[in-house]
């Protein structure tokens, strides 16, 4: 059973006050919140067992050690990995992009194309862009349509033999699309490609399976599905592992060093240079845990539930523009309401207890395409409920008096 005032107790936050209202917290776009159970875990390591991993004998570095890898074995149950040594711990989808996008550098040549799509974060464009500056490669863009959806005709058209990688995120932060992966990966295996999926938007809403997808990399960060920030996870198919470069020197993924040539340890060591963010790895095991003693299932049902009722609430204001009106669509509103610019109304919103965000969500050209500055994003999560989105809809209905 569902039941989100159980499920809301779980999380002190929701429970503090902001200018003297109740927290409402529709930013979930752009982190989530941290249930009671993952700070548990962060107490207790750094209580009873925090340690260096990996090189200790003694009894808490063993514990830390066991704790970490034990949170690598969570994560590839989860996203169903063939092997552990295919999860790579990162801090966050920006540092796992880099990581492949730097292994990729040794890889293309001019005439090499790549592809992104339309609907991307920054983060997953700009590498690409440097990528492309090193190595003479180019970068193509899948066209989206009015509804935020991507033209996956074009996309076929753009595929050809000299296309090596393709890049899209499963779910864009800006207008909440779930993008047709299945399709981009199968098409793109036919002509050889390499596809990398940036999940950061759609790990807390729905379960992954990797095998499944027959995803090449898959990449995601802990903070926005309620573990910390700091860590996040890249899954790369064993093969293109062992083929892609490491990206940092340092401790930890080495096998034997002299002056004259070092040689790499092997996966997953190879891409964690350094002492890693080992609580955050083993708070991130408990985030999944956590996420997945509620169920996705249910999770994906409700979150749905407030979609529905969000939009058609919204609709009801007069002059309101809804921008992403994807068929396929996970619960982010992006919307502005006549001229009103986004950033007024989030801060009469923030007056009122609201946290939504306003602005270009790192999505600049997803803004260009609307011809739109930005827009103000109310984004839900499992455990917001309608009444919230009730007060919401008041509270907005007053701004725009305020503001016209
Ligand atoms: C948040 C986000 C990112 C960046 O994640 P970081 O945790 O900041 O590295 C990338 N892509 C999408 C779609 C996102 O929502």
């Amino acid at each position: 059973m569902f039941d989100v005032q159980k499920i809301r107790k779980d999380f002190p936050i929701l429970q503090r006050e902001v200018n003297g209202k109740p927290l409402i917290y529709f930013d979930n776009a752009a982190t989530s919140q941290t249930p009671q159970q993952v700070i548990d875990v962060i107490v207790d390591y750094y209580s009873n067992y925090n340690a260096n991993i990996h090189r200790g004998v003694h009894s808490l570095s063993q514990e830390a050690t066991d704790a970490y890898e034990q949170a690598r074995l969570k994560i590839q149950t989860h996203f169903n990995a063939k092997h552990s040594h295919e999860i790579i711990f990162t801090s966050g989808t920006t540092h796992g992009i880099n990581l492949v996008a730097n292994g990729f550098s040794s890889i293309l040549k001019k005439g090499d194309e790549i592809m992104v799509s339309a609907l991307e974060h920054h983060s997953n464009i700009v590498p690409w862009q440097m990528l492309c500056e090193r190595t003479g490669a180019t970068l193509k863009v899948i066209p989206m349509n009015q509804n935020g959806e991507l033209i996956l005709s074009e996309y076929d058209e753009l595929l050809n033999e000299n296309t090596k990688l393709v890049f899209v995120n499963h779910i864009s932060n800006a207008l909440g699309t779930i993008n047709p992966i299945e399709y981009i990966i199968k098409e793109a295996h036919k002509v050889g490609a390499a596809v990398l999926v940036d999940g950061a938007q759609s790990c807390p809403h729905i379960r992954p399976d990797v095998q499944a997808l027959d995803v090449d990399f898959y990449v995601c960060s802990a903070h926005k599905m309620c573990g910390p920030t700091g860590v996040g996870m890249l899954y790369g198919k064993e093969e293109w592992l062992n083929t892609l470069p490491p990206y940092q020197g340092g401790g930890e993924m080495i096998a034997e060093v002299s002056f004259e040539k070092t040689t790499y340890a092997g996966l997953p060591h190879k891409f964690e240079a350094g002492t890693p963010n080992i609580c955050g790895g083993i708070a991130f095991g408990a985030a999944l845990d956590f996420m997945n003693t509620i169920g996705f299932d249910n999770i994906a049902k409700y979150e749905d539930e407030l979609l529905d009722y969000g939009t058609a609430e919204l609709l009801k204001i007069e002059g309101l523009k809804i921008y992403g009106t994807a068929k396929n669509k996970t619960s982010v509103i992006s919307f502005n309401v006549g001229s009103i610019h986004p950033y007024d109304i989030g801060t009469i919103l923030d007056k009122m207890g609201i946290a939504v965000r306003t602005g270009h969500h790192c999505a600049q050209p997803i803004m260009d395409f609307y011809k739109i500055p930005g827009t103000i994003r109310a984004s839900f999560m499992f455990y917001n409920t309608k009444a919230e989105i009730d007060a919401f809809i008041t509270a907005l209905k007053k701004a725009i008096m305020m503001l016209s």
